[in-house]
C-alpha cells in the first residue's frame, strides 16, 4: 500500500481526496492506527469490500458491517468523506478565517452545505474552553473507536451526557493528528 500522506494545501487535499480509496487509507490509518477495528465489539478480525469500502466484523452480531464514517460525526450526513476531509482538513489547518465560499469554490458543495459542514467541523473542534482540544483527543479518539469503556469515568460521563466537546466530534482532531502542515488555501 502506497504510504499515507497528508496533504499540505487545500488544492492537494481535494485532489487527494477525490480518490475514495486515498479517504479510506488517510481516515483508517487515523482512526484506527493498530489496524482496522470493529466499532461495535472492538474486534480486529474483520474482512473489507473494496467495492462497497466497507468492512464486515467476522463475529456475529448487530451491525456487522460498517464503515469509516460509522460512529463518528460524519455517520448521518449523506455528504461524502470526498467532501468532509478537506473540510476537515482545512478547519484543523486553517484555523482562522475560512469562508463557507471558498469552500463552495473549492469543493463544489453548494454554499449553504459548506456553512453547515465548517459549523459542524468547528463545533468538533472546539474544546469546552473554546480552543483547541489537545489532552481530549485521546479520549475522543477512544470514543469514536467504539472504546469508550476504557475511559476514565468523569471523562466519559462528560463526554457523553456532559456539554464538553461531543465525543463522537473528534474524528476531526483525530485527523490534526496527521502532521504539521501548515494552512494554505489554494
Ligand atoms: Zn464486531
Amino acid at each position: 500500500m502506497d504510504e499515507v500522506k497528508t496533504p499540505a494545501t487545500l488544492r492537494e487535499a481535494i485532489a487527494y481526496f477525490s480518490s475514495l480509496d486515498n479517504c479510506v487509507s488517510y481516515m483508517s490509518s487515523k482512526r484506527w492506527p493498530g489496524g482496522v477495528e470493529c466499532p461495535v465489539c472492538g474486534g480486529t478480525k474483520v474482512t473489507y469490500d473494496a467495492k462497497t469500502w466497507r468492512w464486515q466484523c467476522s463475529k456475529t452480531h448487530p451491525k456487522r458491517k460498517f464503515s469509516l464514517k460509522t460512529g463518528t460525526i460524519l455517520e448521518d450526513s449523506p455528504i461524502g468523506l470526498d467532501k468532509w476531509l478537506p473540510v476537515i482538513w482545512l478547519v484543523t489547518n486553517c484555523k482562522n478565517g475560512v469562508s463557507s465560499w471558498e469552500v463552495h469554490r473549492a469543493t463544489g458543495v453548494t454554499q449553504k452545505t459548506a456553512w453547515f459542514m465548517l459549523q459542524r467541523a468547528r463545533l468538533a473542534l472546539q474544546g469546552k474552553n473554546g480552543g483547541k482540544l489537545s489532552g481530549e483527543i485521546e479520549a475522543g479518539e477512544s470514543f469514536i473507536g467504539g472504546k469508550a469503556r476504557f475511559m476514565h469515568k468523569h471523562k466519559r460521563a462528560e463526554k457523553i451526557h456532559g456539554r464538553g466537546p461531543d465525543g463522537k466530534a473528534i474524528v476531526a482532531a483525530v485527523l490534526e493528528r496527521g502532521g504539521e502542515v501548515r494552512c494554505k488555501v489554494g
